[in-house]
């Protein structure tokens, strides 16, 4: 709450940024303006993007929202910012952001938490999140203070934010973006992807982003295909899969019929609607916290106060106390319980109570899809089981809040590409997503979809 009314105090009332870095943006545009008069111009020349606080980026705090890497200042650039700014992007600031990547809600940033420009129009004030992780990128959209944005999605933080502040945002196959230079939550699910504010823009931001990179073992070395031009929202000869299991126990109707608004949209697009079956859904958000926090615990081993950004060292303190002193005023609580719970199920005693048994429930998930991808071409679900919530309304309960992944976190079990348009406004006025999941490496069959959707 501190962090945050000091933003306010600052003219920061939605507390996107957590430094804006405008000198970056000008010489940005004074270069395309530059490259237009020789007619030089690069494919993105002077576009102005927010980057969200988790890649690194050369000279420029990288803090992951977090206190335990405040000042530190990466001497390299993350793969897909030098690819963004190689294509004459200008970075307006870093964004915002659940600690570590960590949340649903933007509440977990150590900075504050970010509010959503948009309000409910029953008169109730309050607040509302933005979602999470992302959520300084979908504030930062949505309120029109940068036209689109990096972001990442390790179980629904690109599509969870966008689908909360009326944005668009896809999460590619997983090793199209390289992870080098991202600060790393769970590195089998992490990442990268662009949010705008409609389908064409990410589809643009996508193509500059996506690309083999040698420093990621995980890394897909295929061609980018040509998405923009690919574009089509005629969706004749498709068939689009509805899961019968995401109709879940207690979805508000406004969900359900913006769900019937989606499949309507897509016949009239031509498509075929298919019923399909994916059996292992609930299990897939148990399995993710355990994976996630598992690869967490091992990823986060890394600050200990020696390599970056903070150090607390009491007086006649021993190595140990270091590490400890740190870690507790380092890390906020969310990435405490993360660390704890993965912890846990990596240790000797029950590793293979939890972590075994959950990477082998995590390959009939992706199997339930192969399977379901034999019956049709993309899949359409609602991206969230609601609209935006109020700021603290879940914060104080973590397992409310781990229920706002329940149709994002499948497909990042399986690595597919997944995308949330905007698709309508429930009855407070408020913005409602529809989720496309497709094919792996079919980024071009859910952009189309999404296309013709939004
Ligand atoms: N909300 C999920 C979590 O807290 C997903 C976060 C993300 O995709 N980075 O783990």
């Amino acid at each position: 709450a501190d962090a945050f009314n000091a933003a306010v105090a600052a003219g920061k009332p939605l507390n996107a940024f957590l430094v804006e870095t405008p000198e970056h943006a000008i010489a940005a545009a004074e270069e395309a303006d530059r490259g237009r008069a020789s007619g030089e111009l690069r494919p993105l020349s002077g576009v102005p993007m927010g980057i969200k606080d988790l890649f690194c980026t050369a000279g420029y705090q990288t803090t992951a929202a977090s206190h335990i890497l405040e000042g530190f200042v990466p001497t390299y650039e993350s793969t897909i910012t030098a690819k963004l700014f190689g294509a004459g992007v200008g970075m307006l600031g870093k964004l915002n952001l659940d600690q570590f990547a960590m949340g649903s809600s933007n509440e977990t940033s150590a900075f504050g938490n970010v509010i959503s420009p948009w309000r409910r129009s029953d008169g109730g004030n309050a607040p509302l999140a933005p979602g999470g992780s992302s959520g300084g990128s979908s504030s930062a959209v949505a309120a029109r203070m940068a036209p689109a944005a990096t972001g990442t999605d390790t179980g629904g933080s690109i599509r969870q934010p966008a689908a909360f502040t009326g944005i668009s945002g896809i999460k590619p196959t997983y090793g199209r973006c390289s992870r080098w230079g991202v600060v790393a939550f769970a590195s089998s699910l992490d990442q990268a992807g662009p949010m705008a504010r409609d389908v064409r823009d990410c589809a643009i931001l996508l193509e500059t982003m996506s690309g083999f990179d040698p420093k990621d073992s995980t890394s897909l070395d295929l061609p980018v295909p040509q998405w923009e031009a690919g574009l089509s929202g005629d969706l004749r000869g498709k068939k689009v899969g509805i899961p019968k299991e995401y109709r879940v126990d207690g979805m508000p109707a406004e969900i359900e019929a913006l769900w019937q608004q989606g499949i309507a949209w897509a016949k009239d697009a031509g498509a075929e609607i298919v019923e399909v079956s994916l059996p292992h859904t609930q299990y897939a958000l148990p399995t993710y916290y355990i994976i996630a926090p598992a690869e967490a615990s091992s990823n986060l081993a890394r600050y200990d106060g020696v390599r970056y950004g903070q150090r607390d060292l009491p007086d006649g303190a021993n190595l140990q106390d270091m590490y400890a002193a740190t870690r507790a005023a380092g890390f906020g609580g969310e990435v405490k319980r993360r660390i704890l719970i993965g912890t846990y199920v990596l240790s000797a005693g029950f590793y293979d109570a939890y972590y075994t048994k959950a990477q082998k429930v995590r390959a009939l998930i992706a199997r339930d899809f192969e399977r379901a991808f034999e019956q049709c071409d993309v899949l359409l679900t609602p991206t969230a089981p609601s609209a935006a919530f109020a700021l603290g309304e879940k914060s104080a309960d973590p397992l409310a809040m781990y229920l706002n992944d329940v149709f994002t976190v499948p497909a990042s079990l399986a690595g597919l590409p997944a995308m949330s348009v905007p698709a309508g406004l429930d009855k407070q006025g408020l913005p409602l997503g529809l989720q496309i999941i497709g094919k792996p490496l079919d980024e071009q069959g859910v952009l189309n979809a999404g296309l013709a959707i939004e």
